[in-house]
């Protein structure tokens, strides 16, 4: 299929071609390779004096304390306030939570904020990270509707693009990371500490998710990478949404891993491939890393392409 053909046919009818995953998934099993998901260990790692990861029920926590409380980058998945808040009271001194980010308002990172706005904190967030909570939205990979998050879980004090904050003494910036996981993805980066958590634009241990019916895409996860590359610097420990934080050598790895991954999707999509197309064409083989779920990300990414398709390249349309 040529690219006038597939311009011509139209991006609908184009779509409309591709098995959504959940429906491929009903006849096919799964394919399961690669590193396996990285078990919860239930510990606390340490990072510096101030600043810890916590067990969040499989995801990542990060906790800044100084003499004034705690500052959490998102909650975890829900029902763990009590694992989160029980790592908290073992780091010592002031345990009470008054300021935290969420990095995007998927659920296992944001589960616990009713725990937390309850108990008296702020919650900080791009302003389409609370969209998104505060409106029932459809999930495409589970053909149904999620029901708004109530209220008390919604961020209240939302943001653009970037600030900062001087918080125990310590300077924590923040910032707006273009539609490159979800609609509303943002990084806090503790200054002095010399950490940046990412949420999930990067994903060591789990296959990088493009949440498309948000917005985000392929291009952007790699925009959004090069902007966090401004930031730090060979010593900044980054900390993603889930798995084992991350070296400086370790992200700009998988930087580069999906800028090669961008690169040969632009090319089948320029030549009209579906999903099962860019399976079959082996975008994702000879690669450092395995996907678990190769098809489902492609389909993704396919998703997030044509939504994109005007920013290919210049001669496309
Ligand atoms: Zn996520």
């Amino acid at each position: 299929m040529d690219r006038r053909h597939v311009l011509k046919g139209g991006v609908a009818g184009v779509l409309t071609l591709w098995a959504s995953p959940l429906l491929r998934a009903g006849g096919t099993p799964l394919r399961r390779s690669g590193r396996q998901a990285q078990q919860p260990t239930g510990g606390v790692r340490r990072l510096t004096d101030a600043i810890s990861v916590l067990d969040g029920g499989g995801s990542n926590v990060v906790a800044f304390s100084s003499a004034d409380g705690v500052v959490l980058v998102d909650t975890g998945a829900p029902n763990n306030d009590d694992r989160v808040m029980a790592g908290l009271k073992g780091l010592g001194g002031n345990a009470k939570v008054h300021t935290v980010f969420n990095t995007h308002y998927h659920l296992a990172h944001t589960g616990n904020n009713e725990a937390f706005a309850t108990a008296g904190a702020t919650i900080v967030a791009h302003d389409r990270t609370r969209q998104w909570m505060s409106v029932d939205h459809w999930l495409p990979d589970q053909n149904r509707y999620q029901k708004a998050r109530p209220k008390a879980a919604w961020p209240t004090d939302v943001f653009f693009n970037a600030g900062f904050r001087t918080i125990g003494g310590a300077q924590i910036d923040y910032g707006y990371l273009l539609v490159a996981h979800t609609a509303g993805d943002a990084y806090v980066y503790f200054k002095d500490a010399n950490v940046l958590a990412v949420g999930d634009v990067a994903s060591p241990v789990n296959d990088p998710e493009l949440d498309w019916i948000t917005g985000a895409w392929i291009g952007g996860r790699v925009s959004a990478m090069d902007r966090l590359l401004k930031i730090g610097n060979d010593q900044t420990r980054v900390v993603p949404g889930t798995g084992p934080v991350m070296t400086w050598a370790e992200f700009k790895a998988e930087r580069e891993l999906m800028e090669v991954v961008r690169q040969r999707l632009f090319k089948q999509i320029r030549q009209g491939d579906g999903p099962q197309d860019m399976v079959d064409g082996g975008v994702l083989k000879d690669l450092p890393r395995t996907w678990k779920d190769p098809y489902k990300f492609l389909y993704a990414a396919a998703r997030g392409l044509w939504g994109n398709h005007n920013k290919l390249d210049p001669d496309v349309v």
